[in-house]
């Protein structure tokens, strides 16, 4: 059996029940992807709208699509049609022009809010205060074809993993917050999406309910 495919059934067999697998197939062609979808595979996470689209257009039909990298603007239309989560969403902007375009193909895409977790600076996300602002809006709560289904977190890239656990569970503390408050037509929080190839088995242990895995899968970039 190829190692993609031996990679993929190990990682899937070790995974909990309610915990679900975002293969992240970013650079690599088309024909991994096949391998992955041969076993079984169904969810695909890239972070570039041009190489999704491609994908997209080649690949079988019955594949959820996870746009989990920085989202612009300008481009939600490229994916619009057919991408069934959005992981990255950080700004209202974003956010109302994802429920435009949505409507535009008379659906509704669900989406993710990125919390910026990590000490170091270098990624997206917003900070608690701003997800708060953005969940109590008028503008957000009017939205008809965009549902908020949890968040989305990513930690330091770091070796000290006392430091990742504290930003998991800083990130699942206010997931609990949120999922106390009361489900609307716009907000149903059920999805905690965080962990990666170097981290997912201690985002489990965290209250990841969906792990981000590349490299571990399809071998290092
Ligand atoms: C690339 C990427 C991943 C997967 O990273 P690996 O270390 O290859 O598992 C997960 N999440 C995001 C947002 C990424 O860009």
């Amino acid at each position: 059996m190829s190692i993609i495919k031996n990679n993929l059934l190990e990682i899937k067999a070790a995974l909990p029940p309610h915990v679900t697998l975002v293969a992240v197939s970013k650079t690599w062609p088309v024909e991994d992807l096949i391998e992955a979808y041969n076993v079984g595979q169904r969810i695909f996470g890239e972070n570039k709208v041009q190489e999704m689209t491609q994908k997209w257009e080649h690949m079988p039909k019955d594949i959820q699509w996870h746009m989990i990298g920085h989202l612009q603007s300008n481009k939600v239309k490229y994916i619009a049609p057919y991408v069934s989560l959005v992981h990255s969403v950080d700004s209202l902007k974003l956010l109302t022009e994802i429920n435009r375009q949505a409507k535009r193909y008379r659906k509704v895409i669900d989406c993710l809010l990125q919390v910026h977790i990590a000490e170091e600076d270098t990624k997206f996300g917003l900070n608690e205060e701003e997800l708060q602002s953005l969940l109590a809006s008028e503008e957000f709560k009017a939205m008809e074809n965009i549902r908020v289904t949890g968040l989305m977190g990513m930690a330091t890239f770091t070796d000290d993993m006392e430091q990742v656990k504290r930003e998991f569970l800083h990130l699942k503390s206010i997931f609990d917050k949120l999922s106390e408050q009361p489900e609307t037509s716009t907000f149903k929080p059920e999805t905690l999406s965080m962990g990666m190839s170097g981290d997912y088995q201690l985002a489990i242990e965290c209250g990841s309910t969906l792990v981000r895995i590349g490299s571990s899968i399809f071998g290092t970039r």
